[in-house]
C-alpha cells in the first residue's frame, strides 16, 4: 500500500457531461430530450455540481406513474 490517506473507494466511470471518464461518477436520473443516450447516465462530482445534478440515489421517492 503506497497511500494510505486514500479516501473511499470511487468509482469510475464515463461521465456524460464532459465526455469523458472520471472518478466518483454517480448515476443521474436524467431523462434525454430528443436524441442522446437513453437510460441512465452518469456524472462526475465537478459536473454535478456545475449543473446542478442529483443523483439518482439522492433523489426522493417520486412517483413516476
Ligand atoms: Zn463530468
Amino acid at each position: 500500500m503506497k497511500d494510505s490517506t486514500q479516501a473511499a473507494p470511487m468509482s469510475y466511470g464515463w461521465c456524460s457531461w464532459h465526455q469523458a471518464a472520471a472518478a466518483g461518477v454517480r448515476l443521474i436520473n436524467f431523462q434525454e430530450q430528443g436524441s442522446g443516450p437513453g437510460g441512465g447516465t452518469f456524472a462526475c462530482g465537478t459536473c454535478i455540481e456545475t449543473h446542478g445534478l442529483i443523483p439518482f440515489e439522492d433523489q426522493p421517492c417520486t412517483p413516476v406513474l
